[in-house]
């Protein structure tokens, strides 16, 4: 009930995933953990015995439960692959995908490609009973730094809308961005595969949005592939303003970018890692939240950490073969990506990668050069990692359009000294909505290692526990056992 039925990773084990076992058994206790605490405060073990599926107090929560997962579980088993390779090497077919190449050539160029993609989105739409709509996001790109003259920029967005109404507006944005370049941004004619960077991310999504438009959610999802990326975020920062402007209640966006290899320039292969960046500290922080955070060491809980600490618990439970890595960076030294536009708005936002990069086959010229193979083709992409790190994104976006929102205006009172710990929060809107989870972890703990269920109330004092000595967050659970991400307090008086 709680391992979920054995799904292409696994039946695929290698001896190197069997190495990774004791990292991954700590991983699946944590996606556990929330089942055993039905029955009140559990604590993280380490024991094999722990792992074992827990004693359920209440059987017909855990029955509705088991048949989301089960939703979510065959979501993660749909993703192919096969079409992953098919997208990537028809998006490599285009010969250049440069922003600035012909936007009307129907075989060459960037409009070729946002065409192609357009018709491959609609075709998805199908599938989905009128629920998902997809459009171009067109705009003019004024003249920039690598922009030489003033450029239309086009975004393909297909949106899958929620069915509950009270959780609709609620959206998770998963993009990647189909331009690509070669070793000059500004050069519209050379040959710029980018099988990696970024046909990767895009096929990605477009397997996505193919095998979710079939199946309901609560919340909106919107697959998102844009342009205008290796002229500097030029896309996502368009549909970042659109959602900002248009006060879009976007609670997450992740962006897949360079998510082709499992083989780095340094050698090391490693198919069942991927690295998720999330920013610590909000990139849009005004200076007086910043004392705040100061004050109380937040510097680790931001929404988009937050965000980073789901997917790695959501991967471990429905995708085990793979081990999302944190990391605490927003982005790469030297590299930035679509995610950027987003958390400097204010959204919480991630980026995936693949674990080790290959400088190579990124921003090259196609060439040999002293017999090494320089360019970003086809032949450098692992189509089986792809396939896995989209099913931790499915699984993640799945598992958040599923749950209700994050509690909001969540606080952690402070009127006095005192060794109990208060917290209070806003009552969530979501007619399904059972109750909510208080979690905590030691200071020093990178995840949240225990949680206490403690009903549909938005109050709650932890007798004897100092919010001097613990990190608290509150999350919400709907009657399927749906968790939303963890909200971090905010002292109040
Ligand atoms: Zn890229």
């Amino acid at each position: 009930m709680i391992r979920q039925p054995v799904n292409d990773p696994i039946k695929h084990m290698t001896p190197q995933t069997r190495q990774l076992t004791p990292a991954l058994n700590v991983a699946l206790l944590l996606a556990v953990l929330p089942l055993t605490l039905l029955s009140g405060v559990a604590k993280a073990q380490t024991t094999d015995a722990d792992t074992k599926p827990p004693r359920l107090v209440q059987p017909a929560r855990a029955m509705r439960a088991s048949l989301q997962q089960k939703q979510i579980a065959q979501i993660v088993r749909e993703i192919d692959a096969r079409n992953i390779e098919r997208t990537i090497r028809k998006l490599v077919s285009f010969g250049t995908r440069n922003t600035l190449s012909s936007q009307s050539d129907p075989s060459r160029g960037v409009g070729a490609a946002r065409d192609w993609l357009f018709g491959e989105f609609s075709q998805a739409a199908e599938e989905s009973g009128g629920r998902m709509t997809v459009e171009k996001q067109t705009f003019e790109q004024a003249k920039a730094a690598r922009v030489p003259q003033p450029t239309m920029i086009t975004n393909v967005v297909a949106t899958l809308r929620g069915t509950q109404p009270e959780s609709a507006g609620r959206t998770y944005i998963v993009s990647g961005h189909y331009d690509s370049m070669c070793t000059s941004p500004t050069d519209a004619t050379c040959d710029a595969p980018g099988a990696n960077d970024d046909a990767s991310g895009t096929a990605a999504v477009l397997e996505m949005a193919r095998v979710m438009a079939k199946y309901r959610f609560d919340a909106t999802i919107i697959f998102m592939t844009v342009a205008g990326e290796e002229q500097g975020l030029l896309g996502s920062t368009y549909a970042a303003e659109q959602a900002l402007q248009k006060k879009l209640d976007v609670e997450a966006m992740f962006t897949n970018d360079i998510i082709g290899s499992s083989l780095g320039g340094n050698g090391v292969r490693d198919q069942h890692t991927v690295r998720v960046f999330s920013e610590g500290v909000p990139s849009n922080e005004k200076p007086e939240e910043a004392t705040v955070r100061r004050g109380v060491g937040g510097e680790n809980d931001s929404t988009s950490r937050q965000l980073a600490r789901f997917i790695k618990e959501t991967g471990a439970r429905y995708v085990p073969g793979m081990r999302v890595m944190m990391v605490y960076r927003r982005d790469r030294y030297l590299r930035g990506g679509d995610h950027i536009p987003f958390v400097e708005r204010g959204f919480a936002a991630v980026r995936f990668t693949e674990p080790n990069e290959d400088y190579r086959h990124q921003h090259q010229n196609v060439r040999i050069e002293n017999g090494l193979q320089f360019g970003d083709l086809p032949q450098f992409d692992d189509f089986n990692f792809i396939a896995n790190v989209a099913r931790v994104n499915a699984a993640s976006l799945a598992a958040l359009a599923l749950a209700p929102a994050r509690p909001k205006n969540v606080g952690l009172v402070t009127a006095r000294l005192t060794n109990d710990t208060e917290l209070k929060w806003d009552a969530n809107k979501e007619p399904d909505l059972a109750g909510y989870e208080i979690v905590w972890r030691d200071t020093t703990s990178p995840v949240w290692t225990s949680a206490k269920a403690i009903g549909n109330v938005t109050t709650y004092t932890l007798k004897g526990m100092s919010k001097d000595n613990y990190f608290f967050g509150v999350r919400a659970v709907d009657r399927q056992g749906n968790r939303s991400p963890v909200s971090f307090p905010h002292p109040v008086r």
